[in-house]
């Protein structure tokens, strides 16, 4: 309040209100007074304040005559010198004060309060509100991921240390920290994709590609990592964004597009430099493509699919520099399953080719999911060299065998398994057997005499490769 000439209490101005809120957190935190420069916009007067901060790093208020009711615009110097506006949470019960220090704790980290130290030295970049610290200072991997411009007393780069130390403390002597080196692409982004995905940076993988040609629709939210919010997105794009919440480090790319409508060297250019591909499509089309594509790049694959109703499932890794057979040949162990066992494959949509959608419980598919994450960081740690891994000595084991074809049961007496466990008490659900498979030197993939992959369709050799296989 201040005194008039009559000796009355008068309400300061809403703009000597802002200048002396701003002038308090400019105290808090060590920093001058704020420059202060009245405008007139469209005929309202504004009032502007740079607040600077030790740094230097300077974020602009802008307030109109209706502060502290409304409030003001906030624009933060970025680390290119930009200025980028962020929406301060306003809350209007609390004293305009309070308000106004609250607002800019979800531009500047940590939140301020009495506590904040006058000697800290800021820097600019971006992440989330209510987290601590910046997570970048690039601001088209902030796009990507949906942060806000930041300020903070910690850089990204010593955040992301901490973080890096943490990420691994629970698994230490079961994977290595060369895993934030490795690259991952996975091809579909429904259920089993999805939540692959996640496993795999929670654990430490550093480098993703995630493809997938679809939209989230509601149906999908019940076993997935998608979110209301995301339905009517690209799922690679919102998957993107979901790892780079999970893991605000992992570097992420999406790209919404059906594999199989893409040109040969689009696909080589995809899974160039991978150390693993994960065929996690719906489409067996599609899977028997990225067969033939990481086959001739030598990259490893592991190609997972549910069976009807998600009762059971299978996961096939292929392995090219240990010469295991391809994801082709494994498909005559199903048949011959199918052959004496019934059938458990799902249908296919008449027109797309796809496998048609099923009711499945979501526990059932992540079931499958959690043995294909399991693989996949096996065959990374192998890839990587991560000698210090448990996980590839029981990876080896398979591989020299040729035990490349892993089947799981979530229901009791499915399929062929009460024939197998017949004489084994307590046998109920989730059963499951790692199966050998037979190279086939005819394979026109991994045999003796293989088809350039680039070949397409036209080409009478790809006859060999059509129908063969149902994929996973
Ligand atoms: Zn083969």
């Amino acid at each position: 309040m201040t005194t008039n000439s009559s000796g009355a209490e008068s309400i300061p101005s809403p703009h000597d209100q802002l200048t002396a809120h701003v002038t308090l957190v400019a105290n808090m935190l060590g920093a001058s007074p704020p420059r202060v420069a009245d405008h007139t916009v469209a005929g309202q007067n504004l009032r502007c304040l740079q607040l600077t901060l030790p740094g230097p790093v300077s974020l602009l208020l802008v307030a109109s005559a209706g502060y502290p009711l409304a409030a003001p615009l906030c624009l933060v110097e970025g680390p290119d010198g930009a200025f980028r506006p962020v929406a301060l949470p306003w809350a209007v019960e609390k004293s305009s004060e309070r308000c106004l220090l609250q607002a800019l704790g979800a531009v500047i980290a940590p939140p301020l309060d009495a506590e904040a130290s006058s000697e800290a030295t800021f820097t600019s970049g971006f992440g989330l509100p209510g987290a601590p610290g910046l997570l970048t200072t690039d601001p088209d991997r902030a796009e990507q991921a949906g942060w806000q411009p930041r300020i903070s007393p910690q850089s990204a780069t010593d955040l992301a240390e901490q973080a890096r130390q943490a990420r691994f403390s629970r698994s230490s002597g079961l994977l290595g920290r060369d895993l934030e080196q490795a690259r991952v692409v996975i091809v579909g982004c429904g259920s089993v994709g999805s939540n692959l995905a996640e496993l795999l940076v929670r654990q430490g993988l550093g480098h993703i590609t995630v493809i997938d040609p679809d939209h989230i629709e509601p149906s999908n939210l019940s076993r997935t990592t998608y979110q209301w919010s995301d339905c009517g997105k690209a799922k690679a794009d919102a998957l993107v964004r979901r790892l780079m919440a999970v893991q605000p480090w992992v570097v992420a790319d999406g790209h919404c597009a059906d594999i199989h409508a893409l040109p040969p060297a689009q696909i080589d250019k995809l899974i160039d430099n991978a150390d693993l591909v994960v065929g996690a499509t719906d489409d067996p089309a599609a899977q028997n493509l990225l067969n033939r594509h990481c086959y001739a790049a030598g990259i490893p694959a592991v190609y997972l699919g549910c069976y009807d109703g998600a009762a059971g499932g299978e996961v096939i890794m292929v392995v090219p520099d240990a010469q295991t057979p391809c994801l082709r040949c494994a498909a005559p162990v199903r048949v011959q399953l199918e052959a004496d066992a019934g059938q458990v494959g799902r249908n296919r949509d008449y027109g797309s080719g796809r496998l048609e959608g099923v009711v499945a419980l979501g526990c059932d598919i992540l079931h499958l999911t959690t043995m294909g994450a399991k693989v996949a960081l096996a065959l990374l740690c192998r890839q990587r060299r991560i000698v210090e891994a448990h996980l590839t000595t029981w990876l080896d084991q398979l591989l020299a065998t040729n035990q490349i074809y892993l089947t799981a049961s979530m229901e009791p007496d499915f399929w062929f398994y009460p024939r197998i466990f017949t004489d084994i008490p307590g046998q109920h659900a989730w059963q499951s057997l790692c199966l050998a498979v037979d190279g086939d030197d005819h394979c026109p993939v991994c045999g003796q005499h293989r088809i350039d992959p680039h070949l397409r369709a036209e080409s009478p050799d790809l006859a060999a490769l059509r129908g063969t296989t149902e994929g996973a």
